[in-house]
């Protein structure tokens, strides 16, 4: 199933999307209910021209949870200018950015010229956790998965560093682009989704998911050993190689560009980027 969030008629409503027949079906409630409780129809299906996707969670109980450095090739890309820092975590490297810097597809990213000149992309695959969780394993961590999503962990890179932590760099309005709809665990073989990031016609991002370092039952049974993730919460895990400051000299955003990622199962996101 997949599911998305949209206005229709000034309305914004949560429902089924067929990607296949074009259309949307609106269900009663919306997208952290429908987790919790299941879907509910109501009213009519609907052409998707007929509505402007959202993003499909713009509320989450908490912060976005992220995974920093957890792929092998993206650690390296990140780690040049750092050689203390190029070794392999030993643990989950976590931090989050603010719910209030989601936006959904096809929105723009403005960037912050004034505060930033080295505004990066992060192509990622986001988590969407189905009923609280405490305590889980690895084993049974398939069960508190509800679905995915596409997810771009847009960085200002002299703000993250200025600050030393990376709270404030990473949470700028606008810097986590989701969407475009959710698919639900059942569809989706998370550990072997093909994540493609293009910056106008070029190819800057292509990795497996199978090739992250802590894979994704690992990190919710880290995660949750003393933390409660709720329904509706989202993790997203990382980045592969290929993000902007990874080349020499540094590719970061600009006016003009787009941005379009896609992750096999999952959908495209496309957002373009704004100059303020
Ligand atoms: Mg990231």
């Amino acid at each position: 199933m997949k599911y998305a969030t949209f206005i229709h008629q000034g309305q914004q409503l949560a429902g089924t999307l067929d990607p296949g027949r074009q259309t949307v079906q609106p269900l009663a409630f919306d997208m952290l209910t429908i987790i919790q409780k299941g879907p509910m129809f109501q009213g009519p299906v609907l052409p998707l021209s007929a509505v402007q996707l959202l993003a499909p969670i713009a509320n989450p109980p908490h912060n976005v949870i992220c995974v920093g450095k957890n792929y092998h090739e993206h650690l390296k890309e990140v780690s040049h200018t750092a050689p203390s820092g190029d070794s392999v975590p030993e643990y989950p490297i976590f931090f989050t950015k603010a719910s209030t810097c989601i936006i959904g597809p096809n929105e723009p990213i403005i960037l912050p010229t004034l505060l930033s000149q080295k505004i990066d992309y992060e192509a990622e695959l986001a988590v969407i956790i189905g009923k609280r969780a405490k305590n889980i394993s690895e084993s049974n961590a398939a069960e508190y998965i509800f679905g995915y999503m596409i997810a771009n962990d847009v960085t200002a890179r002299d703000v993250q560093k200025r600050h030393q932590q990376w709270f404030l760099g990473k949470s700028l309005d606008g810097f986590l682009p989701t969407g475009p709809w959710i698919v639900t665990a059942d569809e989706v073989n998370a550990h072997d989704l093909t994540i493609r990031c293009w910056v106008n016609q070029e190819l800057r991002q292509q990795a497996s998911t199978a090739s992250m370092i802590f894979s994704i039952p690992k990190l919710l049974q880290t995660l949750t050993s003393g933390m409660t993730l709720e329904a509706g919460d989202i993790v997203i895990t990382g980045t592969p190689a290929g993000v902007g400051m990874g080349f020499n000299p540094p590719r970061f955003l600009k006016n003009g560009d787009n941005i379009r990622i896609e992750i096999s199962q999952l959908g495209i996101l496309i957002n373009p980027v704004v100059g303020a």
